[in-house]
């Protein structure tokens, strides 16, 4: 493993501080980060916690580890509680769309794959589903209950915090105290069934608004909310593995309650290191679907929010969100994206022209120091905004060098190509099109129009014909001038 990376440390939220990373299997990490959950399509909001940990992944593999990175799906077991109603969001929507739970979330699954092929989100290395892995959550509640850390009552199964508590730190992740929850939790339905008003359901009964029900040890019904992820990551990484990641309004209940199921059957801690990224905010607010302050990523890449007079490309929108920490909150604004485009347009022409920089025998400037600020960043809890204030610096050399201000040798010039290739293409997840959608299409039209030139050559305008036709379907219209053939 490279040298470069010997220095990363990451913020975890367990300890409250930035320590070093140390995988538990030298050179291989496991990170299991909360997905989505699909009875809607996932608004920019939900986007920023799954760019921020595309970073995250990115960097690991750019410097070297084999990263298993699971990221589930949330298909049932997702109750949200409004006025005092419990209510299956999936089932909710099933009904209103007149869908069975499954057709709502793979309508939704599909675009949420398109959305992450639009963002340029590297796939994790598999994505279940929590009603593919009914069995193991039984199973694992099954242990909990085995080491009585949870009770069976009317058809249900609760966490026993209390009985936890004499065992472990409940509470170790978020810091809240369990009595200073009582005020927050006692509104909820089931108090009656719970020995303790912060128990938690690992299985409900089944009630007959339920669109999907299991049958468990319990009786019919299903999982928690909380327990999918515990079953889904100890399978696929283990009972402990290295990085838990998630949104920030995650870190309670379900991070702690994920926390407490894994020391309540294995004994074990599930990961060592917890990272919680910040919300987007709109005006100051975090946007949600319930607020109703939401943008969804097709509409901003369209331009057809109501906030924004114009479209911006997902490039320039990945960069935005790149220039901020992914531990600090972040404001969608029509100003920020604007500064944001034009940041993203001076660095992408500053790597083009580096590639054409004539080289000297020697370099005026220390190109490693230069290329060093860029892991120093990363290494210092991801830290995208440094990594970026710092490719700006080496934007100022490859201007001055261009300039005929400072120099660059042949070596010093490769190098500086490839760290910043790897830093703007590989980890922050950026393509070289600057700020526009169309460059991506060039080098297809370029091929596309020479094949139709061809075709006109051999005076063969039926297929000169079906090319220009087919393009203008395609939204692409064909001028021929005099000299050569421009589109739009
Ligand atoms: P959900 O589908 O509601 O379970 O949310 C999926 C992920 O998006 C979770 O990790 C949430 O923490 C995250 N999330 C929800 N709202 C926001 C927001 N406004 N900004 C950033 N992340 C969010
Ligand atoms: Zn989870």
């Amino acid at each position: 493993m490279d040298q470069k990376i010997k220095g990363l440390k990451i913020y975890n939220t367990l300890s409250g501080s930035k320590e070093p990373f140390e995988p538990i299997h030298k050179d291989a990490v496991g990170m299991y980060v909360c997905g989505p959950t699909l009875y809607s399509e996932p608004h920019m909001g939900n986007m920023r916690t799954f760019i921020n940990f595309d970073l995250v992944y990115r960097y690991l593999l750019h410097v070297g580890y084999n990263v298993k990175y699971v990221r589930n799906i949330t298909d049932a077991g997702h109750i949200t509680n409004s006025a005092g109603q419990q209510e299956d969001s999936i089932g909710k929507a099933a009904k209103l769309e007149q869908l069975q739970p499954l057709e709502i979330v793979y309508k939704y699954n599909v675009r949420f794959q398109n959305l992450q092929k639009i963002y340029n989100l590297l796939p994790p290395t598999i994505e279940p589903t929590a009603t593919g892995h009914i069995q193991e959550q039984i199973e694992i509640i099954e242990k909990i209950i085995e080491n009585g850390f949870a009770y069976a009552v009317n058809g249900s199964v609760y966490f026993d915090v209390q009985t936890y508590k004499k065992s472990f730190d409940y509470g170790a992740l978020s810091g809240r105290k369990v009595e200073e929850l009582e005020n927050e939790t006692r509104e909820l339905n089931a108090q009656g069934e719970k020995r303790f008003f912060a128990d938690f359901a690992l299985w409900k009964k089944a009630n007959e608004n339920d669109m999907q029900i299991w049958r468990s040890p319990w009786g019919d019904g299903n999982p928690g909310w909380h327990i999918e992820c515990t079953a889904m990551s100890t399978k696929y990484l283990g009972e402990t593995f290295d990085i838990h990641g998630g949104g920030l309004d995650l870190k309670f209940p379900h991070h702690e309650d994920e926390i407490a199921q894994s020391c309540g059957s294995s004994g074990k801690a599930p990961a060592n290191f917890w990272m919680h990224a910040n919300m987007l905010n709109v005006n100051g607010k975090k946007m949600s679907k319930s607020l109703g302050n939401f943008f969804l990523p097709q509409e901003i890449v369209e331009g057809s929010t109501a906030l924004f007079d114009k479209a911006y490309s997902p490039n320039v929108l990945r960069f935005f969100m790149m220039q901020s920490h992914y531990r600090s909150t972040l404001d969608l604004t029509q100003e920020a994206l604007n500064a944001s485009e034009k940041g993203l347009t001076r660095l992408t022409e500053a790597m083009e022209i580096l590639n054409n920089l004539p080289t000297a025998k020697q370099s005026s400037f220390d190109t490693e120091a230069l290329v060093r600020d860029f892991y120093t960043a990363m290494n210092d809890d991801f830290n995208a905004p440094i990594l970026i204030a710092a490719l700006f610096d080496a934007v100022k050399k490859i201007n001055l060098v261009s300039d005929g201000h400072e120099t660059i040798n042949e070596t010093d010039k490769a190098l500086l190509i490839s760290e910043m290739q790897g830093f703007v293409l590989d980890v922050l997840g950026l393509t070289l099109d600057g700020g526009q959608n169309d460059n991506r299409l060039k080098p297809v039209m370029d091929l596309v129009l020479e094949l139709r030139q061809q075709a006109r050559s051999n005076k063969d305008w039926g297929t000169s014909d079906l090319i220009r036709d087919g393009l203008k379907n395609a939204g692409i219209t064909v001028k021929d001038g005099k000299e050569s053939t421009s589109w739009q």
